[in-house]
């Protein structure tokens, strides 16, 4: 019988060329843990790893096993720990040369991502995408069958901006780009399960985010213009678990700014 999503430890065929391996790091933010996805071409022994995932031995460990430590390339869909914390750990372990948008994450290479960019390695072909709006360095790669989304756009539920660097007219951008290059292409999402066809879930997360905009200037209309993130929170969150509302404070925020930018 195939794996089904969550199989902690279990390499998972998903298409022809990617499978998953999902870290045991379950919790509020990463759903049931990070999948770190093992890009191989068919007939071909390298591989391509998307996000190591959390500092976690007995990740790493797994990793370098499935690979048999043969990984051309190591990419970082975007700086938070639970896709980088495992880095220094399969550079040990394997070698693998490691590329991100930011330099503190680069390994045994000296360029950074850009937009647009076609990475070939192990016999793929790989395009970089920019999709800020999760954190400012976050990006997509795609393949001529599938999506790497990081959190972007996730299997389930909707992505937390971060209010460090995410912002809303970012993510509503970069959601339109992967509309655009989604269509027809299946998601391999960071977090949660993937989905055949990324189009139609990109569709659904530009509603929502919408949907939680007019909810936010409707707030704003009965709280008054300068109402503060928390407030809105209360309102607009009053139907969602009071655990969650840090979490959605920070997308209020990005929602704020976006709104009071607008003007
Ligand atoms: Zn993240």
């Amino acid at each position: 019988m195939a794996l089904e999503h969550p199989a902690y430890g279990q390499l998972r065929q998903v298409t022809p060329t990617a499978a998953v391996l999902l870290a045991n790091n379950p919790g509020q933010m990463t759903l049931d843990g990070t999948n770190t996805w093992i890009l191989r071409a068919p007939g071909r022994s390298d591989c391509v790893v998307i996000d190591p995932g959390p500092k976690d031995k007995k990740h790493s460990a797994r990793i370098a096993e499935v690979t048999g430590g043969d990984i051309a390339l190591t990419l970082i869909t975007h700086r938070h720990h639970d896709h980088t914390g495992g880095i220094d750990k399969l550079v040990e372990l394997t070698g693998t040369p490691v590329r991100a948008k930011e330099s503190g994450f680069l390994r045994g290479s000296d360029t950074v991502l850009v937009d647009g960019e076609v990475i070939e390695a192990a016999g793929l072909r790989i395009t970089v995408l920019d999709t800020p709006g999760h954190t400012g360095d976050s990006v997509s790669f795609v393949l001529d069958d599938a999506v790497l989304t990081g959190d972007t756009i996730l299997g389930s539920g909707t992505t937390v901006l971060d209010s460090t660097d995410g912002t809303l007219a970012d993510y509503l951008v970069s959601l339109d780009r992967l509309v655009e290059a989604g269509a027809g292409k299946a998601l391999l999402p960071a977090h949660g399960p993937d989905h055949p066809d990324l189009e139609p879930v990109a569709r659904y997360y530009i509603a929502h985010r919408h949907e939680r905009l007019d909810q936010v200037r409707e707030a704003l209309q009965v709280l008054g213009p300068n109402a503060g993130a928390m407030a809105v929170v209360r309102r607009v969150y009053a139907d969602v678990d009071k655990r969650l509302w840090l979490a959605a404070r920070s997308s209020v925020q990005a929602q704020l700014e976006y709104l009071r930018a607008e003007g």
